[in-house]
């Protein structure tokens, strides 16, 4: 079931059970009322119509009967009966036809003292009534029954009136419910209607933000938030895709014109060794690209093995590597002034993805200082290890130290250096999988530090 109908429905079960209640309550608590007014008016009654009877001696059942039907409040349908100590009727307020009454209800009475009832139609009540003159006769019995015409017309039109104020009431709630519910929830339907419509091709299409105050716009809000994340993740995919064939087909290019003049002339020996040398140099580039880009494009699988490692023997062991490598740069690292052992700054992660990491950060700094040095610290700080690598080199431009994380981006002072543009974006995409980062701060013609900062394990 819509969720438009759900809340009409529910809402709609809510009143009417409310309006249920308060008709019960008011019904029964008019109807308790009635039947209090009536039966004292019946016992006033009773009470009098005894005392004439048994008390006053001039008067006999003839008069009295006169009396009670005459008097001014006398009831309808009025029936009086009053029995002596010995079960006697010694009075009925008719006199035209035979009256039936209950010994039962009689001894009842006597056990009693006072008896109220409704038989059907008549309210009743019956009393044990001293005689005052002589009270050593025992105790006679009134029993009095009348119909409250009054009282029941009344009760009957506050049910009739209660049952159509719940109809329309019901009726006026399912309305205003149904209509209430389409009011609030329309901007979800349109947001609803918007989505659909928004493919690869329009990702730049939003969504209205309402109010921007309430539940349903902090949706549309959030929706708008989530395609400029999506758009943004889709051009950066386009330009990766349009860097990635660009930077291929400049190797290509240049293999096939080398390839190209290799056929067309004849040339000298030393010649055809030359262009032999420029096609390893571009084959060389191509594999470094393939390379990076399949760095970049591998899944960094949550399943990779994940290791406890001791960052200063990392450190110590690509220094080591690096120097075999002869690098023109001296890596300067020497945990003993850190005053760290290898066990005291330890982290969780996959150690070949940490190498390339490391690596990729302490090629850069030597490749970008000309051969000045390059110093390597790390540093504790609270739940996280710091790794610094510094070097002396050509620094970053402050506009492009937000843009070098990108792939393929290059600095303009970093032309004259051989490269990709791809080995910080993926040194990065390595940290974060290590919920870790990467960041730089830098001056140009100074040089520039590099902080890579993992959760202690
Ligand atoms: P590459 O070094 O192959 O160009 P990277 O992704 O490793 O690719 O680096 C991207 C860019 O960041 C470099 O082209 C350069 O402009 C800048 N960069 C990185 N490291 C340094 C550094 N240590 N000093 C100066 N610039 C750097």
């Amino acid at each position: 079931m819509r969720i438009r109908y759900k809340l009409a429905l529910l809402f709609t079960l809510i009143v009417a059970g409310l309006l249920t209640l308060f008709s019960y309550v008011i019904y029964e608590d008019s109807s308790h009322h009635r039947d209090e007014i009536f039966l004292g008016r019946l016992e006033n009654k009773a009470r009098t119509t005894a005392r004439y009877l048994i008390d006053v001696e001039e008067i006999n059942n003839e008069l009295l009967r006169i009396i009670d039907q005459n008097s001014l409040t006398s009831l309808d349908s009025e029936l009086v009966l009053v029995f002596d100590p010995g079960n006697k009727l010694v009075y009925s307020s008719v006199d035209d036809k035979p009256v039936k009454y209950s010994r039962k209800l009689i001894a009842e009475v006597r056990e009693e003292k006072i008896v109220e009832y409704t038989d059907g139609l008549y309210d009743q009540i019956g009393l044990a009534f001293p005689s005052k003159i002589n009270s050593s006769k025992g105790e006679y019995v009134v029993l009095a029954s009348a119909y409250d015409r009054f009282g029941k017309d009344k009760l009957r039109n506050l049910r009739n009136t209660l049952i159509i104020c719940w109809v329309v009431g019901v009726s006026l709630t399912v309305l205003a419910s149904g209509w209430l519910s389409a009011y609030f929830l329309r901007p979800v339907a349109t947001i609803n209607e918007k989505i659909q419509l928004i493919t690869a091709q329009n990702l730049k299409e939003r969504l209205s933000e309402g109010n921007g105050r309430d539940e349903i716009a902090q949706l549309a809000i959030n929706f708008n938030q989530m395609l400029n994340r999506l758009d943004m993740s889709f051009e950066q995919q386009k330009s990766f895709v349009s860097h990635a064939s660009h930077e291929l087909r400049t190797p290509l290019t240049a293999m096939k014109t080398d390839i190209q003049s290799g056929l067309e002339e004849t040339l000298s020996a030393e010649e055809y060794r030359d262009i032999l040398r420029d096609l390893f140099q571009d084959t060389q580039r191509l594999i470094g690209l393939t390379n990076g880009l399949l760095q970049l494009a591998r899944p960094l699988d949550k399943v990779l093995k994940r290791n406890t490692l001791s960052v200063v023997d990392l450190l110590l062991d690509i220094q080591s590597h690096m120097s075999s490598a002869q690098k023109p740069n001296s890596i300067r690292f020497d945990p003993a002034i850190f005053d760290l052992k290898p066990q005291d700054v330890q982290v969780t992660g996959n150690e070949s993805l940490l190498k390339t990491l490391l690596t990729n950060l302490m090629d850069n700094a030597c490749k970008y200082s000309d051969g000045r040095p390059v110093d390597i610290s790390i540093e504790r700080q609270q739940s996280d290890c710091c790794i610094h690598v510094a070097d002396q080199g050509i620094g970053i431009a402050p506009k492009d130290q937000e843009r070098i994380f990108g792939a393929f981006f290059r600095g303009n002072n970093a032309i004259r250096y051989s490269g990709y543009g791809i080995g910080l974006a993926v040194s990065q995409r390595i940290a974060e999988w290590h919920e870790g980062s990467i960041s730089v701060q830098s001056n140009l013609h100074q040089g520039s530090t590099f902080t890579l900062r993992l959760p202690l394990a």
